[in-house]
């Protein structure tokens, strides 16, 4: 063993990114959750080859001011959060400042920004990790962001990602999940210059039921629970449109897509008398906590969360989620109504 040393900043970004960007899905999560903190009202994702080739995701948020460029680009920088109060009540997607400094050590990256006001947009590049001199650019307001050959440098990396249409899948599967969150956020996916799904600003149960499916709409009931504190709202298929695998399961807390046991726990155990074993139920949940009773800073891609008051969250969405089975409303009709 040789003496130890303080690794250098590039190596140490590279190791970070081992843990959040697994392959190209990975960064467009990245990439999307920083354009809706942005504020953008409209998201363009581009991607071609599956996302090996190229990533590209155009929003019209708040930009970023040219001389804050270089520092979005590196690790613990972020503009969500100042102070650990702040990490205790996190309201944005984003807060660890490390996606950008992770994307960036392992593509080519190309960040343009035109901030609001700003006389002419500005943009720098990355190469590995090396960023470049800011430079005058042409962009409306808002952010682009361009990664090109993902794990370029990092071949036994690359190795392992899988075919052009898996790859594919999965970022269209990150793409529904913050569609279906954020419904009044007009979205557009192209692959490989062909338009996949362009969808409007539009009320909550019309996304649902573009993204999902009309036969889901069809088979759903309308969730509405609120009380203490926590809310639960969204759409729950009834028994007869069970799934075979786990393919319909969208559950959000405070916006945020993620996996988490006790909820699961919950879904399962209001299903069980209704559902039969190998049948698994469909569902777009939105869960609104207080940001104070539930951490985020679980895991450094943010899908897990832990609830200060777990047992109080996994009764609320069992009886909101019995109730809604028991007595279902169409989701069609509450919304008309
Ligand atoms: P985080 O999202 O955790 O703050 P990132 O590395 O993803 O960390 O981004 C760093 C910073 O760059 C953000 O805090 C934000 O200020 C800025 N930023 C990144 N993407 C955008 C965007 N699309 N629009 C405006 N600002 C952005
Ligand atoms: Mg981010």
């Amino acid at each position: 063993m040789s003496a130890i040393k303080l690794l250098p900043d590039g190596l140490i970004n590279q190791i970070a990114a081992g843990e959040v960007i697994e392959r190209p899905a990975s960064v467009l999560k990245e990439l999307l959750e920083n354009a809706i903190d942005a504020g953008a009202t409209d998201i363009a994702v581009t991607i071609a080859q599956g996302g090996l080739k190229q990533i590209r995701v155009s929003d019209n948020g708040v930009g970023i001011p040219s001389d804050e460029l270089s520092l979005a680009l590196m690790r613990h920088a972020t503009s969500k959060i100042s102070n650990q109060a702040d990490l205790q009540k996190i309201t944005s997607l984003g807060f660890r400042g490390e996606g950008l400094a992770s994307i960036a050590s392992v593509s080519y990256l190309q960040l343009i920004s035109q901030r609001s006001g700003a006389q002419h947009a500005w943009q720098i590049q990355a190469e590995g990790g090396q960023i470049s001199q800011p430079e005058p650019a042409s962009h409306p307001a808002g952010t682009t962001l361009e990664i090109r050959d993902l794990f370029f440098n990092l071949p036994a990396r690359r190795k392992f990602l899988k075919t052009e249409a898996t790859e594919f899948a999965h970022c269209e599967e990150v793409f529904r999940r913050m569609a279906l969150s954020h419904a009044g956020i007009a979205f557009t996916l192209r692959h490989n210059g062909k338009l996949r799904s362009h969808w409007q600003a539009m009320a909550v149960e019309r996304r649902v039921r573009e993204v999902l499916s009309e036969e889901f709409a069809q088979a759903a009931t309308w969730v509405s629970e609120c009380s203490a504190g926590i809310g639960l709202q969204g759409m729950l298929a009834l028994p007869a449109y069970s799934r075979a695998t786990r393919d319909m399961q969208y559950f959000f807390v405070n916006g945020r897509f993620v996996r988490d046991k006790l909820i699961a726990h919950a879904l399962r155990e209001a299903y069980r008398d209704v559902l039969h074993l190998d049948r698994h139920p469909a569902f777009v949940l939105h869960l609104d906590v207080d940001p104070e009773s539930v951490d985020v800073n679980v895991h450094p891609t943010k899908t897990e969360v832990r609830f200060r008051d777990g047992r109080a969250v996994h009764q609320f969405i069992y009886h909101g989620v019995s109730k809604a089975l028991a007595s279902p409303r169409s989701a069609i009709k509450a919304q008309q109504t």
